[in-house]
């Protein structure tokens, strides 16, 4: 019989569906889940708080070192797919908030803040299979991850998808706004010097654009099952 693959890493640009695939996919396995948006996320939402600027290197990592960002399965019912707290407050829904999606990629272009998340990181991978999302998966966090996916879908399409996931929030929000911003946040998160939004040579690109949450993990499944890990 094949071994499943032990760690999966799924890269991919802002909305590409990452989080849900990524999740039900973990459930489906029985494998922890991480979205490392969310770590990211919460670093930004406590430097906005405390008022440290986004720019300031040197005062994100002391930042970092005086909080607790805590990720755990999800404790309410409410559509999410994990759990974040920070220093014990639950910021599930605040981490997606317009101040937060407007000053994170400058966060984490920061060589020693992405330094001080990583161990972070890595640690969940260390103590079983997981299904970790983010821009760097494959490439930076888990290079020798068993399975690589890169989840694409245009941009267009991405702004669709985050505008209806904002209504059924009951959150006002304007399309061109927020295609703006993916188109901000993709120019960012690619073109940083530090670990940049790649597909890994040996990932699968999966593009999304036209496909149901069914077929992409569909697909991905039969990934699962073919690898030859
Ligand atoms: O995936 P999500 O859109 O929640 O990620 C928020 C931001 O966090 C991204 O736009 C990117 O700047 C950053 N990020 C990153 N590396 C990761 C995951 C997210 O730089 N592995």
């Amino acid at each position: 019989m094949r071994a499943r693959p032990r760690s999966i890493a799924i890269d991919g640009p802002a909305g590409s569906g990452k989080t849900t695939i990524g999740a039900e996919l973990a459930r489906r396995l029985g494998y922890a889940f991480l979205d490392t948006g969310m770590v990211y996320r919460a670093t930004t939402l406590a430097a906005v708080r405390c008022g440290v600027s986004v720019h300031d290197e040197a005062a994100l990592v002391a930042l970092i070192g005086r909080v607790q960002i805590a990720v755990s399965p999800p404790a309410v019912d409410d559509g999410r797919v994990t759990t974040i707290t920070l220093d014990g407050e639950d910021v599930t829904w605040a981490l997606r908030e317009r101040v937060v999606d407007d000053n994170v990629s400058p966060v984490s272009a920061h060589p020693l803040v992405r330094d001080r998340l990583l161990g972070v990181q890595r640690s969940v991978a260390s103590q079983g299979p997981v299904v970790m999302v983010g821009r760097d998966i494959g490439t930076v966090i888990l290079p020798g991850a068993d399975l690589k996916v890169y989840l694409d879908a245009s941009v267009e399409e991405r702004a669709r998808r985050r505008q209806a996931e904002l209504q059924a929030r009951g959150v006002a929000s304007n399309y061109d706004e927020v295609l703006d911003n993916l188109r901000q946040r993709d120019a960012m998160d690619s073109g940083r010097s530090v670990a940049p939004l790649a597909q890994a040579p040996d990932a699968h690109y999966v593009d999304s654009t036209s496909l149901s949450v069914d077929s992409v993990l569909q697909h991905i499944e039969d990934l699962v099952r073919g690898c030859h890990c």
